[in-house]
């Protein structure tokens, strides 16, 4: 399968089967924009999900909160967002298209005459490179003139190093601990793309740990291993995921260390989540900017230190397409494809499909009071429209591990049959413990 071939027919399968619909349709689309369906909702709520438990409920030493997108604008000044979270661009005078000065197809120089413009061919049009941030800016307060600027958050971050000293004193945590935040962050990319893996809106998974200064490099190791291990729990494939080290000419400049976690897209190898050694830059920052102090006294020995932070710092859109990137297979059965969403069944949107036979001889009855109590276990979905092996189908697309079928012998002897999504095998198994069945094969580790 061509790669941008697999790209399509995951988009167009995402729409199909409600999992991603792009956003604003009836009104042409907003550009790289997107938004979640019912099962789309369910799959990105499984990997949030996980990650909180993982991180949060599973330990004793990491708190969540949950900060508001937005924040002083201080805030953007101390992290040096303000100064520094900018792309240098070219503009064509001409067709007034905007580009990255360093974008491959503009031949010549920006800003001279021989620069020619990669849309609409004018030459000696581009503008000088002229940096641009990437901050969505807004103003708060009634009267948009005399209201202050106030940005949404490009990273959740921030909100965890504001909120450092509130958690450590109200949690009565010690260092080492770290922070932990699921939210939306907002970037005003040049080149968005690839679906969801580049969008303007999205949602991060970021955890901050506070460490006492000459540990950073041990939590960093540690917090590497964790975090890959996570991923492959997920069900990825481990043959598509590496580790990328940034090299100097990458590193942000107040950084120690930086690794990303990056997976094989059908586009290349990207990154998924940064794990970054962030040294004491932040709180020395806000520190500074605010005024207030924020040291740390270790009572055991009595010693007063600047915490330094290693980051986690996850997509949630991003971890969301790679779990259907490494999903999608297509597969020849009885002379037709079968398009299946291979899913581990721990972040399956739907868990379990019911479906009678037939719509008579007491079937639908059976099936029905069977849906509802799987509902109240697990996410399940009822079908009884079309050939069974049509309902299989569907609920193969859909990713949903376990298809159940009542038939005539779940009113003569009280068993169904389930039938397995990757193998197709069927089993039968008795009616009152199917529930515990599914239960124990979609509950995963963390
Ligand atoms: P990239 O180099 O791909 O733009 P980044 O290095 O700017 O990413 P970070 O600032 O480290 O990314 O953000 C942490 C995580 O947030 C990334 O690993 C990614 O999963 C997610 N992320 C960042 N920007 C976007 C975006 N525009 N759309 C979706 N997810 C994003």
């Amino acid at each position: 399968m061509a790669d941008t071939t697999l790209m399509d027919k995951l988009v167009s399968l995402c729409k199909r089967r409600g999992f991603v619909f792009q956003s604003s349709e009836i009104y042409g689309g907003l550009g790289s924009v997107w938004d979640y369906g019912p099962l789309g909702v369910e799959l990105k709520k499984n990997v949030k999900d996980r990650w909180w438990r993982a991180m949060v409920h599973a330990r004793d030493d990491i708190e969540g909160i949950d900060a508001a997108i937005l924040m002083a604008a201080r805030v953007w000044e101390a992290s040096g967002h303000v100064a520094g979270f900018t792309d240098p661009l070219v503009d064509c005078r001409q067709c007034k298209n905007r580009f990255r000065a360093d974008d491959p197809r503009i031949k010549g120089t920006p800003g001279q005459r021989d620069a020619q413009c990669p849309v609409c061919g004018s030459k000696g049009t581009l503008t000088e490179p002229r940096l641009f941030n990437l901050m969505f800016k807004t103003f708060m307060g009634p009267v948009e003139e005399q209201a202050a600027v106030v940005y949404l958050r490009p990273e959740t971050a921030q909100g965890i190093y504001v909120n450092y000293l509130n958690v450590l004193q109200s949690s009565r945590q010690k260092i080492p601990f770290g922070i932990a935040q699921i939210g939306k962050a907002f970037r005003n990319e040049i080149t968005p793309g690839n679906f969801i893996f580049r969008t303007r809106e999205f949602e991060q998974m970021e955890m901050q740990f506070f460490v006492k200064p000459g540990t950073d490099a041990e939590w960093f190791e540690r917090w590497r291993e964790w975090r890959m291990q996570w991923h492959h729990e997920l069900g990825l494939n481990p043959a598509r995921l590496r580790w990328h080290q940034h090299g100097p000419d990458e590193l942000a400049h107040y950084a120690r260390a930086a690794f990303d976690v990056q997976y094989e897209f059908p586009f290349g190898w990207q990154e998924i989540e940064g794990i970054h050694n962030r040294g004491d830059f932040d709180l020395g920052r806000h520190q500074e900017y605010s005024g207030k102090k924020l040291d740390y006294f270790e009572q055991a020995t009595n010693e007063r230190f600047l915490p330094y932070i290693v980051e986690t710092s996850a997509g949630a859109d991003r971890v969301t397409l790679t779990l259907l990137v490494d999903a999608y297979r297509e597969e020849e059965v009885e002379g037709e494809t079968r398009v299946v969403l291979g899913f581990h069944p721990a972040v399956a949107p739907i868990k379990a499909g019911v479906f009678p036979l037939v719509k008579k001889d007491g079937m639908p009855e059976v099936a029905t009071s069977l849906y509802r109590d799987l509902k109240l276990r697990f996410p399940s979905f009822y079908d009884d429209s079309g050939a069974i092996g049509r309902r299989y189908r569907r609920m193969d697309e859909a990713g949903t591990p376990f298809g159940i079928t009542v038939d005539g012998e779940t009113t003569s002897g009280r068993t169904v049959t389930v039938r397995h999504r990757d193998s197709m095998q069927q089993e039968r198994v008795s009616l009152d413990l199917v529930g515990d069945y599914i239960a124990e094969r979609v509950g995963g580790t963390l």
